[in-house]
């Protein structure tokens, strides 16, 4: 049984400390940022972190698309059953990671640069928008040499399921690749995370070359309808692109391809074999949530973890609406009290 199996799942991507903190209209436009978005930090950016720090009262939570989406499922499965990869710097920052990932029952085996920094992600809350500018520095510098280390590809070998981040399209396609391949070859489960908008758009031909191998694509709206006009579909209709998602050709035929979309309160679309299934997120109150920052990130945790666990795809939907809920009732992208705030 799956389940049982130590270190069932293995993820990828990049892992960042998020640096958080109301900000407002004069915050934005200081540094040309949307009040809901995700983008990499260009020069000019750089300085918001300091400015989120000092004059904002930030506070450091263990952030990271993927790394989120390990600890919870973690946190959803029995000890030992999820390892998760990724670059980061020797210094206090990756301390503060070393630290949340502990508290989840986490392992992680990171590439540590000597050089770079660990990658920070500067979230400015305003109202019920997020808009979050990342600096990936150490995380940057992730490496297939890292992946393929024997110590490392062991747990590549020993792995039921892969879950990759889409962020880490902009970082280190072949080791996507490489656990793409790994799993077509060997019948194993591939699960790939959209991740933002700007994946699709501006990251088109790696996204396109790990598509064969997607066995379950997970995004939100607005990153199936940014792939939807990349990718010329012709449609806005959130059923239609999940249908395209799922018929895409596919390089393991042993498995059907299953494409999630999630969107918000509004309910959670799954295309297989060109049929739609809709389910209803769980309902909470208004008043209830805290912070939706990750809520994504948790949802693909709770069905991932579903799958490691053999349960069914109405049950991993569930499995991941019930986690998002839970996460979203919490300061910060962490499913369970296991920030590591300041
Ligand atoms: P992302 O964080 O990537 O934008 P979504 O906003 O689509 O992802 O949220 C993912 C899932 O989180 C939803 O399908 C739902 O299950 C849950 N969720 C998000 N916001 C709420 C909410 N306000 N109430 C209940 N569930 C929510
Ligand atoms: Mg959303
Ligand atoms: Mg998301």
């Amino acid at each position: 049984m799956a389940a049982n199996k130590e270190f069932a799942l293995l993820c990828l991507e990049n892992p960042l400390l998020d640096i958080q903190a109301q900000g407002d209209e004069n915050l934005l436009k200081k540094y040309g940022l949307k009040s809901n978005d995700a983008i990499l930090a260009s020069p000019e950016h750089i300085p918001i972190y300091e400015d989120l720090l000092n004059n904002y009262s930030a506070i450091l939570i263990a952030g990271g698309g993927a790394q989120n989406t390990a600890r919870g499922a973690q946190y959803m499965l029995p000890p030992n059953s999820v390892v998760y990869l990724g670059g980061v710097g020797d210094d206090k920052y990756a301390a503060i990671l070393h630290d949340a990932v502990k508290k989840a029952g986490l392992r992680v085996e990171y590439r540590v640069d000597p050089k770079e920094p660990t990658g920070r992600c500067g979230v400015v809350i305003t109202g019920h928008d997020r808009s979050m500018v990342t600096d990936l520095a150490a995380a940057n510098h992730y490496d297939l040499d890292h992946l393929k280390s024997p110590e490392v590809w062991k747990l590549v070998e020993g792995a039921e399921v892969y879950f990759v981040g889409g962020y880490h399209l902009t970082v280190c396609p072949p080791a996507a690749m490489a656990l793409a391949e790994e799993a077509a070859k060997n019948n194993k489960t591939f699960v790939f995370s959209l991740s933002a908008p700007f994946i699709p758009q501006f990251f088109k031909d790696p996204l396109d070359a790990t598509a064969p191998y997607w066995d379950y694509v997970i995004g939100n709206e607005t990153e199936a309808l940014s792939y939807a006009e990349s990718h010329g579909l012709g449609t806005k209709d959130i059923k239609e692109i999940a249908k395209a998602l799922a018929a895409l050709p596919k390089a393991n035929g042993k498995r059907d391809r299953v494409a999630i979309i999630t969107q918000g309160t509004e309910p959670t679309i799954v295309a297989t074999k060109g049929e739609i299934s809709e389910y209803k997120v769980h309902a909470i109150d208004a008043s209830q949530i805290n912070d939706t920052t990750g809520a994504g990130d948790a949802f693909a945790a709770g069905f991932t973890a579903g799958l490691v666990a053999g349960k069914s795809l109405a049950q991993c939907v569930d499995q991941g609406q019930w986690l998002a809920k839970l996460s979203i009732q919490e300061l910060g992208p962490s499913a369970v009290n296991i920030n590591a705030g300041t």
